[in-house]
């Protein structure tokens, strides 16, 4: 029984909206968006099948003070 290539799939909850959604093998470092409120997320740790992601500043938009 040996799988080569073992897909794992994590859970990952938006910070933002709270949104849960699902996403295939994440890295630290890779920019995720958000399926919900389509937010950039940062993932900032993979622990097993628990992502750690964090809101990514995004200058695109919302220039006002
Ligand atoms: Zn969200």
């Amino acid at each position: 029984m040996s799988t080569s290539v073992k897909e794992r799939i994590c859970t990952i909850e938006c910070p933002e909206c709270e949104f849960d959604f699902s996403l295939e093998a994440p890295s630290k470092g890779e920019v995720i968006a958000c399926p919900d409120c389509q937010l950039n997320l940062l993932v900032t740790g993979v622990t097993g099948e628990t992502v750690d992601v964090e809101l990514t500043e995004t200058d695109a938009e919302d220039w006002g003070q």
